[in-house]
């Protein structure tokens, strides 16, 4: 599918028995986030009990490697590989023994100056046994100048740039950490009464909504700059930096990668993308007999779009949950088949009918095309395409894979008119950066990163060079200069 490659998830808890099958169950729920690799790592406070391997949870966990994780605490790691191939060796949690003793560390997200700090560990002799960004974190905390394990992650953290959320486990601690300027989303919440004991649970999670299958309560957000730290003693915040940088969560999250059930950057996902919808609607209306959404990461704000106009809303595009990976090869011609694998149009909906389509996102523009010639197929009157977020027309760097500059489909064309030709629409409408934010959505404008679509970064380029050469970034990136 033509869309932002979604970076990974990460599950935590502390203090329940059987830890590693509700991390398993979490995962399960954050499983759309990465679906490469997966894994867990289990203590019962003496060792540390490690399971990592390549494809989804369901496939590649069973009874026989769950009951080895042994231990009340666990951590748990789903993986699209952003950084480093996507190998086996790439796997997390990733574990290494450090003077600081055993531990396990969970990353989602992209150390910008990965490669930097690897250069200057390689030259002291260090050895990397994977080409993951997540292990200089590990190397990092073995380095730090403290034999205290919070104030060794604290500053191994401080030297990180770009976006983490981050658990760390020994046999006795849980730290859970967001970068400071909280790119990427982390929640905690909580079991029973009581923390820390037998009677209550810490939990961690990327989304907040994969709570409610293990039964935990959602206690509140990880802040940006914050490290969280569990052991015997209690639960104790602290800060990374000692001045917080601007807040600049990435808005990608509101619009496509999160489940709408779920609530971050202390926004809901689905009234965001309902509040979006009514923009696009407001912003580009048309006349209309269906409003059909491009499911699901388009169904939300579809809605949005319907209720706004007064255009019904119909699933003119069934999808199919079940086609994911086969035990058979397939072969070109069936490869050819595309999208016609993955969404059925419904005649009743399109034939003879004026329907908006309606799109979280547009990438490429390759599956948009192909699914506009699926529903002509059909015999509409006409179809116009929305689409609930801006053009995308800049690559991320911050642990988002999008194609390259000049693989976007907004770099490609002049005119929004030679777009929809394109596509294959009689029209074809954006929301503009600006409207991302403020009424309809809860979403305050500061506090978020949206370079994808403006090209502003909340960081210099230079620190993505490995010369720290921001032209160097610009010709590699965007295919030119952009000063100049
Ligand atoms: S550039 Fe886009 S995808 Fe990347 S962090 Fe910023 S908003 Fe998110």
């Amino acid at each position: 599918m033509d869309k932002p490659k979604e970076e990974c998830g990460i599950f935590g808890v502390y203090g329940i028995n059987e830890a590693a099958n509700y991390v398993y169950l979490g995962l399960n729920f954050l499983q759309h986030r990465g679906q490469e690799s997966c894994g867990i790592v289990s203590t019962e406070g003496i060792s540390l009990y490690k399971q990592v391997g390549v494809g989804k949870i369901s496939e590649f966990f069973d009874d026989e490697k769950l009951n080895y994780l042994k231990g009340f605490r666990a951590i748990g790691h789903v993986r699209y590989s952003t950084t480093g191939s996507p190998t086996l060796v790439n796997a997390q949690p990733i574990t290494g023994s450090t003077s600081k003793g055993a531990l396990a560390i969970a990353h989602n997200g992209n150390i910008t100056n990965a490669n930097l700090i690897r250069n200057e560990l390689l030259k002291k002799g260090e050895v990397f046994h994977s080409t993951s960004d997540s292990e200089v974190v590990v190397h990092l905390i073995s380095h730090a100048p403290s034999e205290n394990l919070v104030k060794a992650v604290q500053w191994a953290l401080s030297k990180l740039e770009g976006s983490f959320a981050l658990l760390v486990m020994t046999k006795d601690t849980l730290i859970a950490a967001r970068d400071p300027m909280g790119f990427r989303p982390l929640s905690m919440g909580k079991i029973g009464d009581t923390i820390g004991d037998i009677g209550g649970t810490i939990a961690f999670s990327s989304e907040d909504s994969a709570f409610s299958i293990i039964e935990a309560k959602k206690m509140r957000e990880v802040e940006p700059n914050e490290m969280i730290v569990i052991n015997e003693e209690g639960v104790r915040s602290l800060q990374i930096l000692p001045e917080k940088p601007k807040t600049n969560q990435c808005v990608f999250e509101l619009i496509y990668f999160a489940k709408p059930s779920s609530n971050l950057f202390h926004t809901s996902v689905y009234e965001y993308r309902f509040g979006i919808g009514k923009k696009l609607a407001r912003l580009h209306p048309v006349d209309a007999d269906y409003v059909v959404p491009i499911p699901d990461s388009g169904i939300v704000s579809a809605i949005g779009y319907s209720m706004e106009s007064g255009i019904p809303l119909a699933l003119g595009l069934i999808r199919s949950h079940y086609i994911g990976r086969t035990f058979i090869e397939p072969s070109q011609k069936i490869r050819d088949f595309g999208v016609k694998m993955k969404f059925i149009p419904v005649r009743e909906i399109i034939e003879n009918k004026r329907i908006i389509l309606i799109d979280d996102s547009v990438v490429r523009g390759t599956t948009s095309r192909k699914i506009v010639k699926m529903v002509r197929d059909f015999g509409p009157v006409k179809v116009h395409m929305r689409v609930a977020s801006p053009p995308v027309r800049y690559p991320c760097f911050y642990g988002i894979d999008f194609s390259t500059y000049e693989e976007l489909l907004a770099n490609k064309f002049a005119t929004m008119e030679e777009i929809a030709k394109y596509i294959g629409v009689e029209s074809i409408g954006y929301l503009t950066p600006e409207t991302l934010f403020g009424n309809d959505t809860s979403a305050v404008s500061g506090d978020f990163c949206a370079a994808c679509f403006h090209g502003e970064y909340p960081t210099p380029l230079n620190q993505f060079s490995k010369d720290g050469f921001e032209q160097e970034i610009k010709q590699k990136y965007f295919g030119y200069s952009r000063n100049s």
